[in-house]
């Protein structure tokens, strides 16, 4: 079974070919520019097919599927022999709000409800909407599509973790509550890290760290998401490349006052000026940081140990809110590369009685235990494989039609 996997944004689309016989990445790419000129990177994995690396028009999404399809069957870049191969379009789909606790079949009403979480992420799920209107045209109705939720696996989180203690009608009316994002991430590296300890997911307590340019921790017990750092939106939680992450209200306010700064000037600042590039004044990638820090950039070390000591305050949370923790899991860019970012936080955990194995710890996007054996908390890397889980979502979901 061969399934493509969709994660269109407003003026980009993601996409991987999987063919789900050993689950081998066939073919991926990126449209870019849509909608303003357009440009296509397309790589295939099969011997003897070349790359394309080159602008195109795509005047929109439609255009954008176009050129995958063209590109994903033809003879000199192609891995199909036609788009029949196609036997199913699995989308990434930011807010499900509370409509959607797992993966669906689209269907009209299912988009209706999809439609209906706009308010929800305003950037994100009208990217999405269209990126499965485009498919259904270029592809046709019989075609079956599937939507993964970054917000699904949070569908668990209890009251007690997920509400806000504003007036209780904003949540009843408005559906003001903390929703959380990066689940589908979450999900998979809660589920490795079972196979990697050889115990069932439902005897475990996990914390899993997604730290990339948006970052998010996830508290997860039997199974389960029980408490994550996004809230409402994914600018709160931990300070990240630049999203501010916990705030004050009233600062915001005196802030808009001080300056005349409009919501949308002051949403603006919190969402791109703010989290490590705004304290460093240097840059959102901690590549660029870790390299003034060792400089002597005070700024920049000081953007790095607020990072680290939000991550470490919020799995303490958690390991209190779970009441134990079996393991703690790095994930996404940093999660992945960052082997200071890692051991930096890893120091305070020693009261968890984590030990930190440096030669493991010196390893790059690997799946790799990096504790020492005696470590009574185990510390995992684990590259995360969103595109997989939706494959995998979407051809369970073709099994059972
Ligand atoms: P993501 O959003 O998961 O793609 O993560 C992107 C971020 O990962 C970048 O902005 C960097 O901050 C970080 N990153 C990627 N590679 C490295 C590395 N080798 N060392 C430190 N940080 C890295």
């Amino acid at each position: 079974m061969k399934i493509l996997v969709i994660n269109a944004g407003s003026s980009s689309l993601k996409y991987q070919l999987v063919d789900m016989d050993g689950e081998k990445v066939l073919a991926q790419g990126l449209c870019e520019r849509i909608g303003i000129d357009g440009h296509l990177k397309h790589k295939p994995s099969i011997d003897g097919k070349q790359k394309f690396d080159a602008d195109v028009s795509l005047p929109s999404h439609s255009e954008a599927i176009e050129a995958v399809i063209e590109k994903l069957t033809s003879k000199e870049y192609g891995v199909l022999n036609s788009m029949s191969e196609i036997n199913a379009v699995g989308h990434r789909v930011v807010h499900g709000g509370e409509y959607f606790n797992s993966s669906v079949l689209i269907n009209d009403e299912v988009l209706n409800a999809i439609e209906a979480c706009t308010p929800l992420a305003p950037l994100h799920n009208p990217a999405n909407i269209t990126g499965i209107v485009a498919c259904k045209k270029v592809m046709g109705e019989s075609v079956p599509q599937i939507a993964v939720f970054d917000t699904a696996f949070h569908q668990t989180i209890p009251g007690k973790a997920f509400m806000y203690a504003l007036p209780y009608e904003y949540y009843e009316n408005d559906k003001v509550r903390r929703y959380g994002f990066h689940g589908t991430s979450h999900r998979y590296v809660s589920a490795r890290a079972s196979d990697m300890l050889g115990k069932p997911l439902e005897e475990l307590k996990l914390i899993s760290c997604h730290m990339g340019n948006g970052s998010s921790i996830c508290a997860i017990e039997g199974g389960n998401s029980v408490d994550t750092s996004m809230g409402f939106t994914p600018l709160v939680g931990l300070p990240m490349g630049t999203r501010c992450g916990q705030m004050d209200a009233g600062a915001i306010q005196y802030l808009m006052k001080k300056h005349g700064y409009s919501i949308d000037e002051m949403l603006h600042i919190l969402n791109k000026k703010s989290g490590v590039l705004g304290i460093s004044g240097i840059s959102s990638d901690f590549r660029d940081l870790d390299e003034a820090a060792d400089k002597g950039n005070e700024r920049a070390k000081l953007a790095l140990d607020m990072f680290n000591y939000w991550v470490a305050k919020t799995v303490g949370g958690y390991a209190a809110a779970m009441n134990g923790v079996d393991a703690i899991i790095f994930t996404a860019g940093i999660g992945e590369n960052s082997k200071s970012t890692r051991a930096d936080i890893c120091e305070y955990f020693t009261y968890l009685g984590c030990q930190v194995d440096e030669q493991a710890n010196s390893k790059r996007g690997e799946e790799i235990f990096i504790s020492t054996p005696d470590s009574r908390v185990k510390l995992i890397v684990i590259p995360t494989n969103e595109e997989i889980v939706i494959a995998r979502d979407t051809c369970d979901i073709l099994d059972k039609k």
